[in-house]
């Protein structure tokens, strides 16, 4: 097996791989020790579902949203991974079993009935019975289709002091959604954001302007003046900025071609939540399904490399998962039309469903049947302004829907 990334999916996915006793050799562009870019937040009971609940830096409590003047308490804790713990978690696993890292970049791949054969630009040669990539959202080679417009989540965030708190003490914001601080013309006319916040501990706060998805993403400068004015407008100033975070991610990418000799996992298999955007807890819960199917599919010595990669395919996008997928990307495409008013209605009914629901929707674990019945109720319970967005189909959102059926 050869793994191609160093990434939170190369590493869930190598260490899954090795804990089903297979040989498993990774590759890196530099040290895979070097430390990721990126922060991972996640749902507390995610983590712990995963074992993983010691390795968050942060754990909140206190989760809220606003959606009008009163607070939409969530009741479900959110924590922040300590990322180097979480790398070195995985790494120490690897080590353990022997895996061997290589470092270059992988450019070309060629394929004979058995094996894979990738080459870096250095000239190495890598053979494998199957090859994982994960590197991340523009793959070095898993295919999908091309062509359809994609939505980016954009952020703009800084980690600071201020002077006085921006959210309260020991406080998790998942989503603000009040814009007081925007004129009329600028809520009618411009794409909705909203404040992601929490309180780090010790007088620090990260504080993010957000923009759920959209298609050209919103540009940085506006988020970060957007988050200067929201800021302003509650009589805050920054004091200190210890880090800036420029956070730009593909939200509703199709599905990979599920033919392919390559089997992609993480950003690279879009495995990102088309609704939420998150991607860690997936990759947790669904390491174990696709080195299952690996493990399986490696034991038949007779099973050629296409056979061999269908069924690590099938392993993670089974239909069901196929047909949430379409769900949530059609999902997607209604919260991208709704204007502001009516996207803060929807997030109100949307975290008035039963906890289980609404939490099962966005970390994706609830099974077709109850992902419908949530969304039935949400219909059925939204006012009338909402069901009137949902009703109505525009654009892709009717060829989105039938995907539901036949992903
Ligand atoms: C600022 C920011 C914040 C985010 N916050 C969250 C969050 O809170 N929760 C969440 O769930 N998601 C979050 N995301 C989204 C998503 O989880 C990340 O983008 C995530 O890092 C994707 O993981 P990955 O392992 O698939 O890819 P990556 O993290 O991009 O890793 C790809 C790996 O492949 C390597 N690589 C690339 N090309 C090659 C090549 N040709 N040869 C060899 N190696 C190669 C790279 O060096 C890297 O090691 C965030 C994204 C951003 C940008």
């Amino acid at each position: 097996m050869l793994v191609i990334g160093a990434g939170p999916a190369a590493l869930a996915i190598a260490a899954a791989l090795v804990e089903r006793g297979l040989r498993v050799e990774a590759l890196a562009l530099a040290d895979p020790a070097a430390p990721w870019p990126n922060t991972y937040g996640i749902w507390g009971p995610e983590a712990d579902r995963a074992g993983l609940g010691h390795l968050l830096e942060h754990r909140w409590s206190d989760t809220v949203s606003w959606f009008g003047p009163e607070p939409t308490r969530h009741g479900i804790d959110y924590g922040l991974f300590d990322k180097s713990a979480l790398q070195q978690h995985w790494l120490d696993l690897l080590a353990a079993s022997g895996v061997m890292w290589h470092r270059g970049r992988a450019v070309s791949i060629a394929h004979d009935v058995f094996h894979s054969e990738v080459t870096t630009a250095g000239g190495d040669r890598l053979k494998a019975r199957l090859v994982v990539d994960a590197s991340g959202h523009e793959p070095v080679f898993v295919q999908r289709p091309t062509g359809e417009p994609i939505a980016g989540q954009a952020a703009y965030g800084i980690v600071g002091r201020f002077s006085r708190p921006p959210v309260d003490p020991d406080q998790f914001v998942l989503m603000d959604f009040r814009a007081d601080h925007l004129s009329e013309a600028e809520r009618r006319s411009e794409s909705p954001t909203f404040l992601y916040a929490m309180d780090l501990g010790e007088g620090r706060f990260f504080v993010e302007e957000t923009s759920l998805a959209l298609a050209p993403p919103v540009p940085y400068p506006v988020l970060q003046e957007r988050l200067q004015r929201r800021l302003a407008h509650a009589g805050i100033t920054v004091e200190a900025i210890e880090h800036q975070e420029f956070c730009l991610f593909p939200m509703n990418l199709p599905l990979p071609d599920l033919e392919q000799r390559v089997v992609g996992f993480g950003g690279a298999a879009s495995m990102v939540h088309p609704a939420s955007g998150y991607l860690v807890g997936s990759l947790l819960r669904r390491a174990p399904d696709l080195a299952d199917a690996i493990a399986r599919a490696l034991t038949d010595p007779a099973l050629d490399g296409a056979a061999v990669a269908r069924q690590a395919w099938e392993g993670i996008w089974p239909l069901e998962l196929r047909r949430r997928h379409a769900l949530f990307r059609f999902g997607l495409e209604k919260l991208m039309r709704c204007p502001e008013e009516q996207l803060r209605a929807f997030f109100t009914t949307f975290f008035a469903l039963p906890r289980q629901e609404w939490s099962g929707f966005l970390t994706n674990t609830l099974p077709l049947p109850e992902l419908v019945v949530a969304m039935v109720r949400l219909f059925a319970t939204a006012p009338w302004s909402v069901r009137w967005g949902l009703m109505q189909q525009q654009g892709r959102e009717l060829a989105l829907l039938a995907r539901v059926l036949a992903p």
